[in-house]
């Protein structure tokens, strides 16, 4: 059998890893940006995490003409108004260490109480088709932004991201675990669905 090539727009390593362990099946194989030759700096300048997700993928599909799925993902803390949001990946600057970042989150929120510590993470899948089409969608995992950075596994906030339905940090989690749970996982997951519901998968 043919399997279906997925192109997915990201550069971040740690995504594609998880990307792949969710979606790709006999039939589904997922190509990176790296793979399909492509070098693309697309200025993400959307608003939410819904728009983001589609201009990235828009922008590759037109680029490739092929079908194109794209994410965008960060992290909403309450207490922050919702920050760092859409700008997770730009807070304190790209540059900046995640060991300083979630240091200084921790900090911001030192003396704040457990109950107004509640976060999410989000994540929005958009798939571009050649024709113009753009299917999108957004899945969260809540929880809440703990005391300690804690865990070895995951990237970015996951060490200061407790999960009280599991009892400990998100970079605790084997990666299976997180993939099941995960704001990702899930949107993977909807946008595998949508797609067969689709009849593309
Ligand atoms: P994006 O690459 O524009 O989607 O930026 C996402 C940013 O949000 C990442 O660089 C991380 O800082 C954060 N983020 C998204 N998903 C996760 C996750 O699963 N764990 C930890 N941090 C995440």
């Amino acid at each position: 059998m043919m399997k279906r090539k997925l192109l997915f727009a990201t550069g971040n390593e740690e995504k594609l890893k998880e990307i792949r362990m969710i979606m790709e099946s006999p039939d589904i194989e997922v190509i990176s940006m790296k793979e399909a030759g492509i070098c693309a700096d697309i200025v993400e300048d959307g608003t939410t995490f819904e728009e983001n997700a589609r201009i990235k993928a828009k922008a590759v599909s037109a680029m490739t003409g092929e079908i194109v799925l794209a994410d965008d993902s960060g992290l909403e803390i309450d207490f922050l108004d919702g920050a760092p949001g859409v700008y997770s990946a730009r807070f304190m600057g790209v540059e900046t260490s995640y060991e300083i970042k979630n240091t200084a989150i921790l900090q911001k929120l030192s003396s704040v109480p457990e109950e107004k510590r509640t976060a999410r993470f989000v994540c929005a899948i958009a798939c571009a088709m050649p024709d113009g089409r753009i299917l999108t969608c957004r899945e969260t995992m809540e929880g809440r932004i703990g005391y300690e950075i804690r865990g070895e596994n995951g990237f970015g906030y996951d060490p200061i991201f407790y999960l009280p339905e599991c009892g400990c940090y998100s970079a605790e989690l084997p990666p299976e675990r997180k993939n099941e749970l995960s704001h990702r996982g899930k949107a993977l997951r909807s946008m595998r669905e949508i797609l067969r519901g689709e009849g593309i998968l």
